[in-house]
Order: structure tokens, then sequence, then C-alpha cells
């Protein structure tokens, strides 16, 4: 998230939610003043670089250890177009004197609030990292492995365009995802992801969505199913209240899990923390798959510590079941 503005820039007022152009924004609270926060995507810039034959991927010093990703920058005042800003990237960051191959397109960056100007530069010369990046590595064009947003899509497209077949998206990426958690190939599970979370699973293979949460809780989206549906995802909505769990529900997903696995599809399930799907997951696996109850149990408790209302009902639900 970009941070938000909270004083007025032209008269240093606070700044008040209100519809401008049929849309919440922040704009000065003096009428006479005028000031509206419109918060357009900012342009970035970003080379996916082929030195020697293979592509440089980077790590940002501010990144962690593992993460490496394309060089990118913002345009500057004085760039005379994007292609001539991301040469001047390249040079800045790595050194090298290059030139613009192709463009490859542009991404929407949700989370950063940017739109990424992908192109591909070839380039030449010994690389000398500046003050922005802590490493970099060469890598074969095949051995690349998409991650699964902002310029991650670019990645794809190129390699497509080089007559490649791309690895699949890394799925570490999804870590970024409210509570996230894997628990096998075909599981996956978190909090309430955004929009832009939702297509990175669809990129990592998800198929069908489960939603456990309210249409108005915590985080909620708009309209979840049309987002769902629209990345070419099924989308099952089993609402649960959060301080009133009732036993059909759990009938309703252990259905739908039962249904997932015999169609063999990968799943996300999610609610707004990942406590109640936690839950309802640990409950499936102990009396559908068959999971000893210490192995799903330690699962949940990653997640959190059940209270009394989730205690009873888990409880309630491992009697019928054992029946
Ligand atoms: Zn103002």
């Amino acid at each position: 998230m970009v941070a938000a503005l909270k004083y007025c820039p032209q008269c240093a007022k606070p700044l008040v939610e209100a519809d401008h152009g049929g849309i919440l924004r922040l704009g000065c609270a003096d009428k006479q003043c005028g000031y509206v926060h419109w918060d357009n995507p900012v342009p970035v810039v970003a080379a996916i670089v082929e030195h020697r034959g293979q592509v440089i991927l980077a790590r940002n010093a501010m990144w962690p250890p593992g993460m490496f990703a394309l060089i990118t920058g913002f345009l500057e005042k004085d760039d005379p177009n994007p292609e001539s800003g991301v040469l001047r990237e390249v040079e800045e960051e790595l050194g090298l004197k290059g030139r613009v191959a192709s463009f490859v397109g542009h991404y929407p960056f949700e989370r950063m609030n940017q739109l990424i100007i992908a192109y591909h530069v070839i380039a030449e010369g010994e690389v000398s990292l500046g003050e922005e990046l802590a490493e970099y590595k060469h890598v074969p064009f095949e051995q690349i492995r998409p991650w699964p947003a902002g310029t991650g899509y670019a990645v794809r497209d190129w390699l497509l365009g080089q007559g490649i077949t791309p690895l699949p998206f890394d799925r570490r990426f999804l870590a970024r995802i409210r509570n996230f958690r894997a628990l096998s190939e075909r599981l996956l599970t978190a909090g309430q992801p955004t929009a832009e979370e939702f297509a990175s699973l669809a990129a990592c293979g998800v198929e069908t969505v489960i939603n456990l949460a309210l249409p108005d809780s915590d985080h909620a989206l708009a309209d979840e199913r049309s987002v769902v549906e629209r990345l070419g995802l099924r989308y099952v909505a089993i609402p649960v209240i959060w301080q009133q769990p009732e036993p059909e529900q759990f009938v309703e997903f252990s259905k739908a899990m039962v249904r997932e696995r015999t169609e063999e599809r990968t799943v996300f399930v999610h609610c707004a923390a990942n406590k109640r799907v936690a839950c309802f997951v640990m409950l499936d696996r102990i009396l559908n798959q068959g999971v000893p109850r210490e192995v799903a149990e330690r699962d949940l408790r990653a997640i959190w510590q059940p209270d009394e209302i989730w205690s009873a009902f888990i409880e309630a639900q491992l009697a019928v079941g054992c029946k």
C-alpha cells in the first residue's frame, strides 16, 4: 500500500474523503482551495536486460534475500521518452550501456499504484552495481521462473515471445497474502486477498475459490464473485457468521472439498483472516481425509487458538463425525 496523504499540499488543511468524479477520493476540506488527490498511477519503466546471452535479475537492497526481479525505475522529468528512461536506469543500476530491442507491454501494479512499461534491453559491458541494488545474477532464458505480480507478467510474456514455454509462476510470492498457508500442492488458504492477489492466485494455478467470509467482512471486495469469475476461476461462497458457525455450513463445505478433490482441482479457501477457514479445513482433513488430529491441529494453531465458540463447534463436528 502507498501511504495516504493527510494534509492538503496546497494549503495544509486536513484532507477529507468525498465524492469526486463518482469515486471516493481525498480532497481538501476547504472548498475554496479545491485540491483533489486524484492518486493517478505512476509510470515505471522496467528492463528485461539481456547480457551475454542471459537475463540479468537483480535484488534491490530493500528486498529480502532470494528475491530477484527486473531493473525498474521511475521516469524522470527530463527523460525524452520511456525508452531513454529505461536505458538510463540500466546504466545507473548495472553500469551497462544498452539498446531497446523491443517493447514488451504495459502492466498494472495495483499494490504500488504503478503502471509498468516493460522493455527488452540488450546490454553490453562489465556490470557495476548502483547503490539501489544489493546483488544480481545471470539466468538462462529457459530457467527464469516468472513471479505472479507486476514485472513478472512482463517476463512471462517476453519468454513466450522468444518461443520459450515459461516455467510455472513462483508460488513463494503468494506469501504476501494475509495469513497465507499452502497446506498441499492443491490446497491453499489465506485471509482476504485483494483483486490483484486473486490474479496472482490464478496465475499460480488456482482453479476454484471458496469464500467463507461474509460480503461485509473485513476488507471484503465489492463483488468478489465477478472478480474471481473474470479470471476464469470457479467460485463457491459459503458465508459463515464469525460468532455463529453452523453445522450445515460445514456439511456444504465438506461436499465442496470432496468434489474439488475428486475433480483434482487446485483450491484456494479464504475468509477474512484465515481463522474460520483454518477450523473448517482442519475438520475436513480429519473427518474426510483421515489426517491425524494432531497433524491437522498443528496447522490450525499456526493461524490461531480457537476461542470458546469455535472450540465448541470443532468438538461438536468431531463428535458427529466420529459416530
Ligand atoms: Zn487545500
